[in-house]
């Protein structure tokens, strides 16, 4: 097998992992990037509303970043570390400041300041955007700075598929260019992981099609440990029925959600916080009033735009205009555009400390989606994941770059055990016939969604896994259509397969281990939060065909529990 060597290779191109690159090759590391995508394609370019920052100067006179850090607590219903949204509320300003400088074009207000929006869970408005593409915005300023690096190469269109590892360190990744198969070793002193999100594991997601969990999974399989694997996120207004995201920005802006009578049927579930209640409060409003009688029929909501007027529609909540046109064939300036839950984030990811580093796995280091620092706990605040992959992007550069500065070459030989590590990958191509990946690919999405989403129970959860057990012996039975070498995206549809169902397993496994219900996991079987018995992170490995799980105490500095009301 061919092989390449850096100082550092990041997976991912997305803004966590471009943000590290910045930092590790601006002390003049060489960096590998490797991406499915062109960098610009990676799902941060999907992200819509904004990025929250607390600004001196420029934010509501009586906020200050420790209530941004409450917020950010109390959304992630107190199991976020007090630490790191500490440390992501007062640096937020500062790092918005510094992409302003970098190029991005933020939203004035008529004085000139930066203009700011409310998001969900906000006391006072800090999200900053640019229109609704925000995150297109912020990419490509990221990448502009980061490719002019000379030590960076971008190994775009190529799969990153395993980790290799040895006794206690990494040493690198194999990866496959996808224009021709051929993998190559990429050996390593350090191996960052931004590999962002896994929406394709659930039949309705906003996500991108590449967001498949590689990075979760290719850590699982290199005895790596997931952190509060079963806290995925659900946004309450993805567009019926092909689910594109209709940004939270359109509440931010003051767009309501009604039922089919007309009613703000939020005043129910959040009397104070009404729309702008965080998401998964709103997504069980939603599919409480569908279940109850009161949604549209085929199972959805109104969300109601049209008093905004027109003019401020199209300045400011464009895309959804745009998307409510092109995919539902509707005018959103005059009718409710159709809206229901989807899969939308994932908080659950690779553990990790506030410096990036992960525990396990000596220079392993984990950003952005893929990460769980955890600084969002059982639940995201809107707008807080793009501020997310900047700050802790920065970071995690920041401790890689510590680590370099005191590394040590390893005398054991790797390259053997690498080699070993790629013949199964291919069995897919060899085999003619058997169980197609997308037969296996959509029960997968259906059961994740059925069992495993806005509502669970044990009942479900078990069937859950059972049927993902099934699913992963039918694997051993998959194959591709495609035989040839290049461009064969089935091929690496199947690996991403796999990797899912390694993702599945320690999902379902660690919901139904979790008997409470706290921010997005919500059990009908344990409908209240238990901080006697709950409060703390699961801490999840593969081993084989189960899940071991253990726990880790959940960092707490000035905020005591409290009950969550809106
Ligand atoms: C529609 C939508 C709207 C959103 N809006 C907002 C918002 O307004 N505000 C906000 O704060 N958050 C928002 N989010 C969330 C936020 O955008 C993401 O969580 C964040 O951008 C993730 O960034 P990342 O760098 O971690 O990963 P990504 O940007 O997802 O990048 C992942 C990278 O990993 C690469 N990769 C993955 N697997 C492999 C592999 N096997 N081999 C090689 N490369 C691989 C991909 O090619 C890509 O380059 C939104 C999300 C969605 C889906």
């Amino acid at each position: 097998m061919e092989k390449v060597s850096y100082d550092v290779v990041i997976v991912g191109a997305g803004l966590a992992g471009l943000m590290a690159a910045h930092e590790i090759a601006s002390a003049g590391y060489n960096v590998a990037v490797i991406s499915k995508v062109f960098p610009t394609r990676s799902h941060s370019a999907a992200a819509e509303g904004g990025i929250a920052a607390y600004i001196q100067g420029n934010s509501d006179p009586n906020d200050n970043p420790d209530y941004m850090a409450y917020d950010t607590i109390k959304g992630g219903d107190y199991l976020v570390d007090q630490d790191a949204a500490e440390l992501l509320a007062y640096k937020s300003g500062e790092i918005v400041m510094l992409l302003e400088r970098w190029g991005t074009l933020f939203n004035r207000q008529p004085d000139g300041r930066v203009a700011v929006r409310y998001f969900g869970g906000q006391t006072y408005p800090r999200t900053r955007f640019v229109g609704d593409k925000t995150g297109m915005a912020l990419l490509h300023t990221v990448y502009e700075r980061t490719s002019g690096l000379g030590s960076v190469d971008f190994y775009f269109e190529w799969f990153a598929w395993e980790l290799v590892r040895d006794e206690n360190r990494v040493r690198g990744i194999i990866a496959f260019d996808m224009r021709n198969m051929v993998p190559v070793f990429f050996k390593a002193k350090a191996v960052v992981i931004a590999s962002g999100g896994m929406g394709m594991l659930y039949r309705h997601s906003t996500n991108s099609y590449i967001n498949t969990g590689d990075g979760y999974a290719m850590a699982l399989r290199a005895r790596v440990a997931l952190k509060d694997p079963e806290f995925v996120q659900f946004h309450p207004t993805a567009l019926y029925p092909s689910d594109i995201l209709i940004s939270e920005a359109a509440r931010g802006e003051g767009a309501v959600l009604r039922n089919v009578k007309g009613e703000r049927f939020m005043a129910r579930y959040a009397p104070k916080k009404l729309d702008l209640a965080p998401r998964d409060i709103v997504s069980r409003a939603i599919l409480t009033e569908v279940k109850e009688g009161r949604g549209f029929p085929g199972g959805y909501v109104g969300l109601d735009l049209t008093h905004l007027g027109e003019d401020y529609i199209k300045e400011r909540l464009a895309l959804a205009y745009e998307a409510a046109k092109s995919f539902a064939g509707l005018d959103a300036t005059k009718e409710m555009i159709p809206v229901r839950p989807a899969q939308h984030y994932y908080m659950g990811g690779i553990d990790v400390d506030i410096t990036g580093r992960n525990p396990d796995l000596i220079g392993l280091f984990a950003a952005g989606e893929a990460a769980c620092v955890s600084v969002h706990g059982a639940n995201r605040l809107g707008s807080n994941s793009l501020l997310e992959t900047l700050v802790f992007g920065r970071e995690t550069g920041r401790a890689v770059v510590e680590f370099l500065k005191s590394y040590t070459e390893p005398s054991s030989d790797i390259d053997k055990e690498a080699e070993k590590m790629i013949d199964s990958a291919y069995d897919v191509v060899k085999s003619e016939s058997g169980i197609h990946f997308g037969e296996i690919l959509e029960k997968l999405r259906d059961t994740m969604w059925d069992y495993v989403g806005v509502f669970r129970d044990e009942n479900g959860l078990k069937t859950a896994l059972s049927e993902i057990m099934k699913l992963r012996e039918d694997m051993k039975k998959m194959y591709v259509l495609d035989k040839s070498k290049v461009y064969n995206t089935e091929f690496y549809n199947a690996l991403e397969l796999k990797n899912m169902l390694d993702l599945a397993l320690v999902i379902a496994t660690s919901a139904l281990n979790r008997k409470e219900s706290r921010g997005a996991h919500y059990r009908l079987d344990f409908p209240e939060r238990d901080d006697q018995n709950w409060l703390k992170h699961t801490i999840a490995y593969l081993r084989g065909n189960s899940v071991e799980i253990t726990y880790k105490p959940v960092k707490m500095t000035k905020w005591k529990p409290e009950a969550r009301v809106y």
